[in-house]
């Protein structure tokens, strides 16, 4: 969902009148500045390779400042020169990743080479950089991978330690001849080669490029524990009233992600209004999971937590020990699938198991306790569900969840909560609310009623 509460400020001034630009680097003249990225590989059409490049570049430049106009995905070959002539004439910036490669289907530089009218030469450098790769291997530069080395006139060429393809970078002003106003770069297909590419060579480049005073930024506000629909209800008004700020709602896995896009005055007036409404929702404002936030929370207080699973089979532990530094808040997860296993490490009474179900309750509560016992915790977090789809009862319907929470010095607390769906939904859902309870806790904030 998208929405925007005014137009942005888009001034295409000299290419309406068609004067010649001046040779500088950059003749941005907007008030944000506009890319679109276009990935190229048949591979990425029939589904062969998932087009990761796409969603990873969108992210990094969307933190940048920079508006993602368009993003679009052309076959091996020359499709590509349609879509840069096309794209050169929309946008600022276009990045264009893939067909860099020595093989004759690889054909990005020839693209930009045609679309700007830039002859091509064998640039000594690249050629340089490309012998010592395969020097280091044994080898001699092949007449394929020479072409790698060719380079419109007018480009820099930016290394890539990590493969054969050097990316290119043409200045916007390149584009003059043909009336275009638009920085163009080529990076490698390869994630592992273009993530570095991007971080080290491109990001600089666009760092300079961005319109001087121009404050443009991009906030994410992640929020858990409350629905789509009652947190617009919550923020909408008061954010529309916020004149020239973008919003967006992105539904994840158990979180909503807002994410704001204005000047820095608009993001902080936005910041403000969400922590007036949705506070006690409110898990980071800077895109870090649920798992880095309490672990953080965690360290900050010297604090523990434990975790004793049943229907979750350690997914809990496994995203809390996906953060760096977990090791100094998490040292104790139990996996007790079995109702033997629930009494042998956590000390839940047979009787209690039998009296009440392993789903339950009192079996929940006394999982968090006996978690809390054995491990010398300051925080225990217990799940036992039913993820089906075999297992349910009607007093017990598949999807049913019991999580609970203990905590040095307070009493259980535990709450039943019905996730329907996939297991791994069902896991998602429940690893999450049981984070949130920590989270909350950690806060001060009353877990939520069933
Ligand atoms: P190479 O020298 O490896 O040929 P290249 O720049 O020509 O580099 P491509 O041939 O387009 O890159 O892609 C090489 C491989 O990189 C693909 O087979 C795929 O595994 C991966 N790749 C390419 N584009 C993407 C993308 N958009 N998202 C994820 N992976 C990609």
């Amino acid at each position: 969902m998208f929405c925007r509460a005014s137009a942005s400020l888009a001034l295409w001034g000299w290419r309406m009148a068609g004067g010649a630009p001046a040779l500088q680097d950059f003749l941005i003249n907007t008030a944000l500045m506009k890319v679109e990225i276009i990935n190229t590989g048949t591979e990425l059409l029939i589904g062969d390779v998932i087009n990761t490049n796409a969603a990873w570049l969108g992210q990094r430049l969307v933190e940048l400042g920079l508006r993602v106009e368009r993003s679009t995905c052309v076959p091996d070959g020359m499709a590509i020169e349609d879509a840069l002539r096309e794209a050169s004439q929309r946008v600022d910036v276009v990045i264009v990743t893939g067909g860099l490669g020595p093989t004759s289907d690889d054909v990005s530089r020839e693209a930009v080479s045609g679309v700007f009218e830039l002859p091509m030469h064998l640039d000594a450098g690249a050629l340089q950089a490309l012998t010592e790769f395969f020097a280091k291997r044994g080898k001699g530069v092949s007449a394929p991978n020479q072409r790698q080395a060719m380079v419109p006139e007018g480009a820099e060429v930016m290394p890539n330690p990590h493969g054969t393809a050097p990316g290119l970078y043409l200045r916007a002003n390149l584009g003059a001849k043909k009336g275009l106003n638009c920085a163009v770069f080529l990076l490698p297909g390869p994630p592992r080669e273009l993530k570095p590419m991007m971080n080290e060579q491109v990001e600089p480049r666009l760092r300079a490029l961005l319109p001087k005073g121009g404050d443009h930024i991009c906030r994410y506000f992640k929020f858990t524990g409350i629905g789509e629909s009652d947190m617009a209800l919550a923020l909408q008004e008061g954010l529309e009233a916020i004149s020239g700020l973008e919003i967006g709602y992105c539904l994840g896995k158990g979180d909503v992600d807002v994410r704001l896009s204005g000047t820095a005055a608009d993001i902080e007036r936005s910041a403000v209004l969400c922590r007036e409404k949705l506070g006690e929702y409110l898990v980071s404002d800077d895109r870090r999971l649920i798992e880095d936030v309490v672990i953080a929370q965690l360290q900050d207080k010297k604090e523990w937590v434990a975790t004793a699973e049943s229907c979750t089979g350690g997914f809990i532990a496994n995203r809390l020990t996906n953060v760096s530094g977990a090791s100094k808040a998490f040292a104790h997860g139990f996996i007790t699938y079995a109702n033997e296993a629930k009494t042998q490490h956590l000390g839940v009474p047979a009787e209690l198991i039998a009296q009440y179900g392993a789903v339950s309750e009192e079996v929940a509560a006394a999982m968090a306790e006996g978690c809390l016992r054995v491990s010398g915790a300051d925080h225990a977090i217990a799940v036992t569900g039913i993820a089906g789809p075999t297992g349910g009862t009607v007093e017990k319907p598949t999807g049913t969840v019991f999580i609970a929470l203990a905590s040095k010095g307070e009493s259980v607390a535990v709450r039943q909560r019905w996730f329907n769906g996939e297991r791994e939904r069902f896991k998602i859902l429940t690893s999450q609310t049981a984070l949130d309870f920590l989270r909350r806790r950690l806060c001060g904030y009353a877990l939520p009623n069933d």
